[in-house]
């Protein structure tokens, strides 16, 4: 008895001093990032962040829900396989539905939902929003009482940022061991409306997820970098570009804390954007009569990287994103087409940097509007701006960035050491205590 009560009060003191010297114990809150298209998610280790991966290394999931016969869901990479397949019952994009409601489903809210494979309708699908997903599979009808017309149910975007969530939490588990994780601090986007905040957190709480903190995108982007410990930091841009819009905000930090102060953007500027003048471009390359252009004595004699892609006209826009990838880090690229993973007969297409620069040249001078306007509304000039962080994958492009190296000058620090893909979930996972 006295051996188990000193061995009771050695393991009492034992977690005090673990307590004591900040072992927390384990990971039971993760920072989430639950994106438009991707998601991803931050847990803190012994006061390091570590980026949730898969077996086969992905940080990035996409936030994709395909709901099949009899109630069998597919969620992230599984989901992707069916948005070929199954495209009406494969959901993706939920994040811009969500938390809308009749008077902010405005006319562009519903010409962005016909840009879709699947239904989306304007009618009430939960609590919280006044859009929804009409889907044909069985099974569904438990979770989707509100309304089954036909025996087509009506899904609410709330309940498919669950199910994105529940497959995040699934390989968050396998991740660090264990599945005790029931907390979240949840970075949303700063334009999102208390409706959306609302709605945000009822995706979590369906999850199993108590929402401990709501920050916004930029915020988290900031913190990523430990701009709020910087007393010479006041102004900071982030800039962050993904696949369908562009979000320019304007931060202010004091005493450590951040708000934020002004935003800006573009609503309808992406990186498919630049999918569809490379697309252009790529085409006329593949098309001309010699494909690989010799008059080209600069870069004629480069070596080029392949980009070994189908060259089926169903995949060119396909086959234009991964160019257009391919030219961030590369300055000249070569098409190689193939059918059934071999050697089609059409002749290689070299295409460079610079000629993408100049077939995108419009959309360069669009993702510059918002930072200008932005600045101007404010009567602030470039250089009243300490930092600039760089968020999302159209960031990777270089002439985005060297416009903005350009545009706010020697002074202005561009943050560009963290993958912009998981720069938000970094940031919101840093703020775990
Ligand atoms: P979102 O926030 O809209 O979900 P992301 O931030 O994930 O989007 O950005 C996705 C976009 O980034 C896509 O258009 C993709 O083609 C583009 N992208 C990703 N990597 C690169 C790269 N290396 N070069 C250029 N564009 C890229
Ligand atoms: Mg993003």
């Amino acid at each position: 008895m006295a051996i188990l009560m000193s061995l009771g009060a050695v393991a009492v003191i034992g977690c005090a001093y673990l307590a004591a010297i900040g072992f927390k114990g384990r990971v039971t809150t993760v920072g989430v990032d639950l994106g438009t298209s991707f998601s991803v998610v931050g847990i803190s280790k012994g006061g390091k962040i570590q980026i949730v991966t898969d077996k086969f290394g992905h940080d990035i999931f996409p936030s994709i829900v395909s709901f099949q016969d009899e109630g069998k869901l597919f969620r992230l990479y599984d989901a992707m396989e069916y948005l070929s397949s199954d495209p009406e019952n494969t959901i993706y994009n939920s994040k811009r539905f969500i938390g809308r409601n009749a008077d902010a489903d405005d006319g562009e809210l519903k010409e962005y939902a016909a840009t879709h494979p699947f239904a989306v309708e304007f009618v009430k699908s939960s609590e919280y929003s006044d859009v929804g997903f009409r889907i044909r599979s069985t099974g569904y009808e438990n979770v989707s009482s509100l309304s089954i017309i036909d025996g087509k149910p009506l899904l609410s975007p709330e309940y498919v940022g669950t199910e994105v969530l529940r497959g995040l939490m699934s390989l968050t588990a396998d991740f660090i061991g264990h599945n005790q994780v029931n907390k979240a601090i949840v970075a949303v986007p700063a334009k999102f409306t208390p409706e959306q905040r609302v709605a945000t957190a009822e995706a979590y709480k369906k999850a199993g997820l108590k929402v401990v903190r709501m920050i916004e995108e930029p915020t988290a982007a900031a913190i990523a970098y430990d701009l709020h410990k910087d007393s010479s930091v006041h102004h900071i841009i982030v800039y962050d570009f993904g696949g369908g819009t562009l979000d320019v905000s304007l931060l202010y930090v004091a005493k450590g804390s951040v708000q934020v102060y002004a935003t800006d953007g573009d609503e309808s500027l992406g990186g498919s954007d630049y999918d569809i003048c490379t697309e252009k471009l790529v085409q006329s390359k593949l098309h001309a009569d010699s494909g690989v252009d010799t008059t080209d004595t600069d870069t004629g004699s480069a070596s080029a990287v392949e980009v070994h892609f189908s060259c089926d006209p169903n995949d060119s826009t396909k086959l234009a994103e991964a160019v257009k990838k391919a030219l961030s880090d590369n300055s000249t690229v070569e098409v190689v087409c193939t059918t059934g993973g071999a050697r089609a007969g059409v002749a290689p297409a070299r295409v460079t940097r610079a000629e993408f620069e100049s077939a995108c040249g419009e959309l360069f001078e669009r993702a510059m509007v918002p930072v200008d306007r932005l600045l101007t509304d404010l009567g602030m000039s470039p250089a009243d701006i300490d930092e600039v962080v760089l968020v999302g994958g159209t960031t990777r492009i270089p002439y985005v960035k060297q416009r903005l190296k350009t545009f706010f000058g020697a002074t202005t620090n561009i943050n560009d050491s963290i993958d912009p893909d998981i720069t938000v979930a970094f940031g919101a996972a840093s703020i775990i205590d």
